[in-house]
């Protein structure tokens, strides 16, 4: 499958259009932005590590139930998706306190959750993506009960899914980002991606941070985080 006409360009990836009209390509790039797109970089490999990485979680929870967007990766840094229309919503679930939690709540970070929390902020960056609860989804008709409920269930089970995977790799699965998206027929699929841009992983004996605030933080060592996930997922 071809690209033809580019149909939008993001922070972190591009999207074509092909031949088949219910099917876009992803390319993803190593633009890395944070604070709203306040802070700007590049992260060398970060387009291969995320598109490599979201692939291979993506099949993971598709064998286990989870329907998804994914059709099929076509190189490093490309990947055939099924095209669907976003829900306007930015689901996080957390397992553990940090970032924008423990700065609302006035928590420290690293406040391990008895059950993971879920919530959403409305996708929307000219109003910097403020949170919703469901009421407020419903009101501004972002999704339906039935969506929100669908969107809660898979999420909180992908991260049953996920949690598992990553401590077997040696890696605690702080808190993530979804997003989902619908079919031409209704159906709520898992879409966008899945990588160290959009979870915080922590390396499980020493708590060392391997994913995006490294980059947020400037804590150094940015590229080789991202590298050592890889490691850790694909034994590379
Ligand atoms: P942003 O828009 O936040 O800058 P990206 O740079 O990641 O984010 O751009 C990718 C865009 O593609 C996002 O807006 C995302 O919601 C959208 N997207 C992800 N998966 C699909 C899909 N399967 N079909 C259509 N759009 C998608
Ligand atoms: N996240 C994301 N995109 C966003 C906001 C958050 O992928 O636009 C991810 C982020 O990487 C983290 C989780 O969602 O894994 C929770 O982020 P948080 O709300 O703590 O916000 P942040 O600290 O990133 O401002």
């Amino acid at each position: 499958m071809e690209k033809t006409v580019q149909l939008y360009e993001g922070k972190a990836k591009k999207v074509y259009a092909t031949e088949d009209p219910n099917l876009v390509i992803v390319s993803y790039k190593d633009d890395a932005t944070a604070f709203d797109g306040t802070k700007r970089g590049t992260i060398r490999g970060k387009g291969s590590v995320n598109n490599r990485m979201s692939n291979f979680l993506m099949k993971k929870l598709a064998e286990q139930g989870i329907p998804t967007h994914f059709v099929e990766e076509l190189n490093d840094r490309e990947t055939l998706v099924k095209k669907v229309t976003i829900v306007p919503l930015e689901v996080i679930i957390r397992n553990v306190s940090a970032g924008s939690f423990a700065k609302r709540y006035g928590v420290e970070e690293g406040i391990p959750f008895d059950e993971p929390t879920f919530e959403f902020s409305y996708k929307n960056d000219d109003l910097h993506d403020p949170l919703l609860n469901t009421s407020h989804a419903l009101a501004l008709k972002l999704a339906t009960k039935d969506e929100i409920e669908t969107i809660r269930t898979m999420a909180l089970k992908v991260n049953e899914i996920l949690k598992e995977f990553f401590l077997s790799c040696g890696v605690r699965l702080i808190d993530f980002k979804l997003e989902f998206g619908r079919l031409p027929d209704g159906t709520i699929v898992l879409a966008d991606e899945i990588s160290p841009d959009t979870c915080r992983f922590w390396d499980a004996k020493t708590g060392e941070k391997l994913d995006k605030d490294r980059f947020r933080r400037d804590l150094g060592n940015v590229e080789e985080a991202y590298q050592e996930m890889m490691r850790r997922v694909f034994g590379e």
